[in-house]
């Protein structure tokens, strides 16, 4: 396979498919002691993840590692492997950079609010005020209770 990826695609795998859900959903190396990883390269637990710029960082090897470099570590896969195995697993949205799809930022269609009977709204207004009714019955209840209590 000699697909060429986008710089758009590349830049998307390492910054938004997120390390420590790819680390911990698909390699089997959940957390240790002190929330140390297993290193990709020399499988010591001594690899943090850096959230901010996504990479899980390796104190004895002293190396960054993004999502793509994790991937061909831990499943020995080579560079366009990689990136098709997360591809498939993280598909890029449609819309590219934006976190929201184009079809969620067009402006969803007006709900036509059906115009409510005159009787029915009569009943709710009934309803409403003997709800109000039990309310008030109840927080005077309630102050009741409170006031002996306190004493
Ligand atoms: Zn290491």
């Amino acid at each position: 396979m000699s697909r060429r990826f986008s710089s758009e695609e590349l830049h998307y795998l390492r910054n938004q498919v997120p390390i420590r859900q790819l680390i911990e959903n698909h390699f089997d190396n959940p957390a240790g002691s002190e929330g140390r990883y297993r290193c990709p390269r020399c499988h010591r637990n001594d690899a943090n993840i850096n959230a901010p710029h996504n990479l899980l960082r390796c104190f004895d090897c002293a190396e960054n590692f993004n999502p793509i470099e994790v991937t061909m570590h831990v499943l020995g896969l080579d560079f366009v492997e990689s990136v098709n195995w997360l591809m498939k697993r993280y598909p890029m949205p449609m819309t590219g950079s934006s976190d929201i799809p184009a079809s969620r930022q067009s402006s969803p269609p007006a709900k036509q609010k059906p115009a409510a009977p005159a009787d029915r709204m009569t009943d709710l207004s009934t309803r409403l005020s003997s709800l109000e009714k039990k309310v008030f019955y109840i927080a005077a209840q309630l102050e009741k209770v409170l006031a002996s209590l306190s004493e």
